[in-house]
């Protein structure tokens, strides 16, 4: 994809930022970036991230679709265990101008694939029937 890449941002490290196979892929891309950046401000409350780029071998086996976000830097999946976190999260992702939100037992996954995805959604891991996967995978899934 064109997109720029960002690999340094004010509330998110390169680690959290990276594959997390180590292969060393990182990065979100610059229109995600300020949203997240945005979002993470206005929520008040910590983004854990589960799950941000991912390469191809680790997005496979993760269970990730082919074209899932995470490939191109345009997702990150953030930890949201309790119900009013996950209130906190989705409201600032929206404000923000997220418009592809993944909602997990215990994640919400933030995505700006609006090139290749539709939009705006929100859907729901449970129906995909991945909630087993999800609670064993602390890497989450993706749509
Ligand atoms: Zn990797
Ligand atoms: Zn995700």
């Amino acid at each position: 994809m064109p997109n720029e890449i960002v690999t340094e941002m004010v509330h998110f490290t390169g680690t959290e930022l990276s594959c997390n196979c180590g292969c060393g892929l990182v990065g979100l891309t610059q229109h995600f970036a300020d949203k997240v950046e945005y979002a993470r401000e206005k929520a008040g409350v910590a983004f854990v991230v589960r799950s941000s780029r991912r390469c191809d071998y680790w997005n496979t086996l993760q269970g990730g679709k082919g074209n899932s976000e995470h490939l191109w830097g345009d997702a990150l999946d953030v930890e949201a265990k309790d119900s009013f976190t996950r209130w906190k999260i989705v409201k600032a992702a929206i404000d923000a101008g997220i418009r592809r939100i993944g909602i997990g037992a215990t994640f919400v996954h933030l995505g700006d694939g609006l090139q290749y995805s539709p939009y705006p959604v929100i859907w729901n891991y449970a129906f995909a029937g991945a909630v087993a996967k999800e609670a064993e995978d602390l890497d989450g899934i993706d749509s």
